[in-house]
């Protein structure tokens, strides 16, 4: 049977994600309310605003469901997701999950008009991935217990921008908005455990006006 991933579907970049997710074979299932949750093997938490997010996350009466799974299920969070999966935020109308043991600041790169795309190294897919920042956070330098997926390039610095605490993985930048799936692929396979059947077509998404134009 094929793997069944949620994509948390309330606001943001998230037909990305689904568009990623299903050229590796997955179903995906949008996830919007606490039942859409029910029998889910992994969750995505996408891209977007966070304090919208986070405002839905309560009106939709998700906040207990989403806490408890995201506490015993494989997650993946890319750019708001890692702020609503990390311990802090600024000027957040709710507390985030905290179940990434990391300080995020928000919007640390400065304003939209700052976003900016690069290479970082990526070590669990040995080799370099094109990263795409859109008001993106940045994270305070991770302790032992955070293990790191992605840093900028050492004359950027070497910041990590993507971090991984046993199932849960955040990632500042959006990977679904290329047409590079490694870090899903690794994502389903390596943290999530799971099998994927091969793809119909070859692992690449085409662009699209949508990618072109999300966030
Ligand atoms: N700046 C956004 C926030 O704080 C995140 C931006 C993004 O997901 N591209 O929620």
């Amino acid at each position: 049977m094929a793997a069944r991933v949620g994509v948390l579907s309330l606001q943001g970049d998230f037909a990305r994600h689904r568009a990623s997710l299903e050229s590796l074979g997955v179903d995906v299932r949008a996830v919007r309310l606490p039942e859409d949750l029910e029998d889910l093997d992994a969750l995505v938490m996408p891209g977007g605003e966070s304090t919208t997010m986070l405002r839905l996350i309560e009106d939709y009466a998700l906040r207990e469901p989403l806490a408890r799974f995201v506490r015993s299920k494989p997650v993946l969070g890319t750019c708001a997701g890692v702020i609503l999966l990390g311990k802090d935020g600024q000027h957040l109308p709710s507390p985030p999950l905290g179940v990434l043991d990391i300080s995020v600041a928000r919007n640390a790169y400065g304003r939209q008009i700052d976003s900016f795309s690069t290479e970082v190294d990526a070590p669990p897919l040995a080799g370099r991935f094109h990263a795409v920042f859109i008001r993106a956070p940045r994270l305070a330098p991770p302790g032992p217990q955070v293990e790191i997926v992605a840093r900028r390039l050492p004359e950027a610095g070497g910041e990590a921008v993507g971090v991984r605490q046993g199932k849960v993985v955040g990632l500042c930048f959006h990977p679904e908005l290329t047409s590079d799936t490694r870090f899903h692929r690794w994502f389903l396979t390596e943290v999530a455990g799971l099998d994927l059947r091969s793809p119909a077509s070859p692992e690449r998404v085409p662009l699209t006006a949508a990618t072109r134009d999300a966030s």
